[in-house]
């Protein structure tokens, strides 16, 4: 492959095909286009990109071949991404339910600061609930899952105990909901955060550049990689807390402390 083209994969497949992706949800939002099927068929194109653009591009040509782990994989991705599509479809309407006259939840701001606003929420949510997982353990046990991956690829971003994906984003869903942020929204930034998770464990050589410092990343100029140091040999060691950004990371200057003392194998 010539230099020029691993360089265009490197540095335009972030803004292309999750780029593309959520420009299309955020539009579809606007336009008021039902997030079923639209949105989802758009992550599924953004999922198969990543997966086609691993064999292309890999960061570790190791990481290409079966580790006795894809239909484990497969499994759990199918089960995670049915789980966050019932939430996004039918229990976001929660929310809808909440009466105008209690609603907290700023819906007559533009959408974009809506949105802006549920992403935050439900980033805050993840990040706890990940962080306090790390520390509990019958949470952990239920985590561990999601470390034991000896690769990373773009199908093992969701290997995950559905009920520990569900602890997750539980506190921040249901402030959400007693809020009354509207389903839409709700909807729309879980079809941004699936596209998303897929770059972030994917087994592509890419690169978000400044991106990074909002994406979970300040210093690295990839997002996977992040994902990969996570996964130090022998030892389990966080580098990063943040499960959809590294905004929480960045304010408790936790990475930098910590890539001190694991680095990738
Ligand atoms: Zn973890």
């Amino acid at each position: 492959m010539s230099t020029s083209l691993q360089f265009a994969l490197r540095w335009l497949s972030y803004p292309l095909v999750f780029g593309g992706s959520a420009a299309f949800m955020v539009r579809a939002l606007y336009a008021g286009v039902p997030y079923w099927p639209s949105t989802p068929l758009v992550a599924a194109v953004g999922l198969l990109a990543v997966a086609a653009l691993e064999r292309i591009q890999p960061f570790r040509q190791g990481w290409l071949e079966d580790h006795q782990d894809t239909l484990t994989d497969l499994v759990h991705m199918l089960v995670n991404l049915s789980v966050i599509q019932f939430t996004a479809e039918n229990l976001a309407r929660l929310g809808d339910a909440v009466p105008a006259s209690v609603r907290v939840f700023p819906v007559e701001s533009p959408l974009w600061l809506q949105l802006l606003l549920v992403a935050a929420v439900l980033d805050l949510s993840l990040y706890a609930m990940h962080r306090i997982s790390h520390h509990v353990p019958w949470l952990w046990r239920f985590h561990m899952i999601h470390h034991s991956a000896e690769r990373l690829y773009w199908m093992n971003g969701e290997r995950r105990h559905p009920l520990h994906a569900a602890l997750m984003a539980g506190p921040g869903l249901v402030v959400l909901f007693a809020f009354g942020a509207p389903s839409a929204v709700v909807a729309t930034w879980f079809g941004i955060l699936t596209a998303h998770l897929a770059f972030q464990h994917s087994n592509l050589d890419y690169r978000v550049g400044w991106v990074a410092v909002c994406a979970r990343g300040r210093q690295d100029s990839s997002l996977a990689p992040q994902a990969r140091l996570r996964r130090c040999p022998g030892e389990l060691r966080r580098i990063s807390d943040g499960v959809g950004s590294a905004i929480w990371d960045v304010l408790r200057q936790y990475r930098k402390a910590g890539r001190r003392q694991c680095r990738l194998a």
